[in-house]
């Protein structure tokens, strides 16, 4: 068995500080055999790159499904126009939407991506989810405008697409709620009874003011736009509380609790649904709040609420790719404060957390095979806008 011998710069394990003078001892299955000191090895055995090592990503937020529509809906208009731009442009040539799928899924691969919590509303991805290397958890999404005499109905129709899936070696399922605004008591009923215990759900949250101004005082745009779907909210009350509250008094705190965008989460609304459940991960996809609403939540918030980050890319819809790196970028030009350790730790632990599988993912540790990456850093060891990243393991 010929083992690998991988050292660089420094080691970011996730456990304590980066180690430098170190190397990972790793087998042909990309299982870490050991962590020594460099000196233990003799220096021609060892494989020595310029950079930073860090497990593999994890993306805790994708929509792989919509690969195909990349770069068709404009930038900077909000969510509404986005949402409404998303829906007329759903219906497309099946032979393009798997090409656009292999194509994304393969381009994360690359990008060091070794795991994806990805939603889907159809079965389109799941023939390359089976083929693919990368571990999925795929996250049936349903949504019924708040009708709950439509809940049944939505319900059993996302369900055969549940149903096209098994839980199996690199693929996960259950089934998930789209957002506070879209999905009924009767929905989140029928979704809680389905999930068995102990797995991962998301759910869109806080991505919008029009969102929380719905729940706060029933104002906003979004009732006007659902309208315009052929759904009334004339039996909405609002609450007068942000739209977390409502989902996590519908949803089975047993799980683990993805939460994702939050771009108007304040730090009540991260200690309200801790205390609910300690398992919650609050996903950020920088690009795409910069693609859709030109705003990026609240990261000092974060830190200072010691709350579990997770980074996602969204689809190809929002982003212009499907790369954690340009994610840990964009947060590294705008929100500078963030030390780099816990952009990694977000990018790359937390996710495996939130996904439940950091037994296998998340951090360089003997007994795992998580994936390794070779991130190039500038002259102070920092990943900077010119930084690329590259598959080691
Ligand atoms: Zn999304």
């Amino acid at each position: 068995m010929t083992l690998r011998k991988i050292s660089a710069s420094q080691i970011y394990t996730n456990r304590g500080l980066p180690l430098t003078n170190a190397v990972l001892v790793v087998d042909p299955a990309g299982v870490i055999v050991s962590l020594d000191p460099l000196e233990n090895h003799d220096p021609a055995s060892v494989e020595k790159y310029e950079g930073i090592l860090t497990p593999g990503f994890v993306n805790a937020h994708c929509h792989l499904e919509l690969s195909h529509m990349k770069g068709k809906v404009s930038t900077g208009t909000g969510l509404v126009k986005f949402i409404e731009g998303v829906v007329s442009l759903r219906g497309s040539d099946q032979e393009e939407i798997q090409t656009a799928i292999d194509a994304a899924d393969e381009e994360m691969w690359q990008g060091g991506i070794v795991a994806v919590g990805d939603i889907c509303n159809k079965p389109d991805t799941f023939a390359r989810k089976d083929i693919s290397p990368i571990h999925y958890h795929s996250f049936v999404e349903m949504f019924d405008f708040w009708q709950d005499h439509l809940a049944q109905k939505t319900f059993e129709e996302y369900k055969s697409v549940y149903d096209n899936l098994t839980d199996k070696e690199g693929h996960r399922r259950s089934a998930v709620p789209h957002a506070p605004y879209s999905v009924s008591r009767t929905l989140f009923r029928l979704l809680n009874d389905l999930n068995s215990e102990g797995t991962s759900i998301s759910i869109h949250n806080q991505e919008t003011l029009a969102e929380e101004l719905m729940f706060r005082d029933k104002s906003g745009d979004f009732l006007t736009l659902f309208g315009k779907f052929g759904f009334t909210y004339d039996h909405f009350e609002p609450t007068n509380q942000s739209s977390i509250h409502y989902a996590i008094q519908n949803m089975d705190p047993r799980h683990h609790s993805l939460f994702v965008h939050n771009t108007l989460t304040n730090a009540n609304d991260v200690k309200v649904t801790v205390d609910w459940n300690p398992n919650s991960y609050w996903v950020s996809c920088p690009n795409a709040n910069l693609y859709i609403e030109n705003r990026l939540p609240d990261y000092q918030m974060f830190l200072a609420t010691g709350a579990q980050v997770c980074l996602g890319t969204d689809s190809l819809t929002s982003n212009w790719q499907l790369s954690i790196l340009e994610e840990i970028k964009t947060i590294r030009k705008y929100q500078s404060f963030v030390p780099q350790a816990d952009i990694i730790r977000w990018a790359t632990l937390n996710g495996a957390k939130a996904l439940n599988i950091a037994d296998q993912y998340g951090s360089l540790e003997v007994g795992k095979a998580p994936g390794i990456n070779l991130i190039s850093v500038n002259s102070a060891g920092e990943i900077d806008t010119s930084s690329n990243v590259q598959k080691v393991i």
